[in-house]
C-alpha cells in the first residue's frame, strides 16, 4: 500500500506523509474531519487538510501550551479553554490538583466524538468531573462570558475558517475582560518563518491587551518545519519563570522547569520579528 496524506503549507512548501488507512472522514457542519493512521506518527487527526495532532507527537504540543502558563500560575483553578477539540490540553489541564473547574468551548461537537472513538489517549479526561464542555463559537463565548479565569488557552486551529476571528483584536481584549487580575493567557501563534504574518498578529494582540507579553518556542516534528510558537499575556504576573514551590507533575514527557525557561529564548532572527512595527 503506498497512501500519502499531503498537506500544503504555502505555495512552495508541501509536506507528504505516508497513511496506512483512513479510518474516518466526513463533512460536518464546520469542516472535513478526518482521522488516520499514519506509517511513523500513529493515529492523526486532520482538519481541512491541516494536520491537527499525532498519537506520537501530540505530547509536545500540549504540554507547552498548557503547562507554562499553569505553572506560572501560583494558584490555577479555574480555567479556560477555547477549541482544543481533541482533548489534549484539556488532559494536560486536569493533571495540576488544584484545578477546581475547566469550561471548554469547541465548535464543533462532532471533533470531540470523533477523537473520543479514535484518539482515546489524548481525548480521555472528557469524564472529569471538573470538565464542563460547550459547543459553541469560542468568539461568542468570551463576549458575554460572566465567569472569571485564572488561565485561558486559545487552543484553535489554524486561521482559517472558525478559527480567523480567535486571531482578532476584539477576541483578545474579551478575554482579558474574564481573566482574574493575576490571569493569563496563552495562543498558539503558528510559524515565525513560515507564517510570519499571523505570528506578527498574534504578537500585536497580546501586546496591545496585557501589560506582560512574552513569546515562547517549541518544536513539534509534525507542524511545519520551524519553530512553533505561542504568545502568553499576563495582568500582574511574569509567566518566564516557571513552578515556584509546585512540583513536577508525575508523567510529563516533554516540560521541565529547564525547558519552561529556555522556551523564552529567542534566536535574534526571531526577537528581531517581534520588534518590527
Ligand atoms: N493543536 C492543533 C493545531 O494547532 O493544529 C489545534 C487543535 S484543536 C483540534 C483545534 C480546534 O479548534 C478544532 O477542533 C476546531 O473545531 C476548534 N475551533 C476552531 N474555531 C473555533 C471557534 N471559533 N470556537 C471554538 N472552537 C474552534
Amino acid at each position: 500500500m503506498n497512501i500519502w496524506f499531503e498537506e500544503t503549507h504555502t505555495d512552495g512548501y508541501r509536506v507528504h506523509w505516508r497513511i496506512k488507512e483512513t479510518l474516518w472522514y466526513e463533512k460536518t457542519p464546520f469542516q472535513e474531519l478526518r482521522v488516520v493512521d499514519m506509517v511513523d506518527f500513529g493515529r492523526a487527526l486532520i482538519l481541512d487538510d491541516a494536520l491537527q495532532t499525532t498519537e506520537r507527537d501530540e505530547f509536545i504540543y500540549h504540554e507547552m501550551i498548557t503547562h507554562v502558563a499553569m505553572y506560572a500560575h501560583p494558584n490555577p483553578q479555574r480555567v479556560l479553554i477555547i477549541g482544543g477539540g481533541d482533548g489534549g490540553t484539556l488532559r494536560e489541564v486536569l493533571k495540576h490538583p488544584e484545578v477546581q473547574h475547566v469550561d471548554m468551548v469547541e465548535i464543533d461537537k462532532r471533533v470531540v466524538e470523533v477523537c473520543k472513538e479514535f484518539l482515546p489517549t489524548i481525548a480521555s479526561a472528557f469524564d472529569d468531573p471538573r470538565a464542563h464542555l460547550f459547543f459553541e463559537d469560542g468568539v461568542e463565548y468570551v463576549r458575554k462570558a460572566a465567569d472569571r479565569y485564572d488561565v485561558i488557552l486559545v487552543d484553535s486551529s489554524d486561521p482559517t475558517g472558525p478559527a480567523v476571528e480567535l486571531f482578532g483584536a476584539e477576541f483578545y481584549r474579551n478575554c482579558r475582560a474574564i481573566l482574574n487580575q493575576d490571569g493569563i493567557m496563552v495562543a498558539h501563534a503558528e510559524s515565525p518563518n513560515f507564517f510570519r504574518d499571523y505570528f506578527k498578529k498574534v504578537w500585536s494582540n497580546m501586546k496591545a491587551t496585557f501589560p506582560i507579553h512574552n513569546m515562547y518556542v517549541t518544536v513539534v516534528p509534525t507542524y511545519i518545519s520551524d519553530f512553533w510558537s505561542f504568545a502568553i499575556g499576563a495582568l500582574s504576573i511574569d509567566p518566564r519563570t516557571g513552578r515556584g514551590d509546585k512540583r513536577q507533575l508525575d508523567g510529563l514527557k516533554y516540560y521541565t522547569e529547564e525547558i519552561h525557561r529556555a522556551a523564552f529564548v529567542l534566536p535574534p532572527y526571531v526577537q528581531r520579528i517581534l520588534e518590527e512595527e
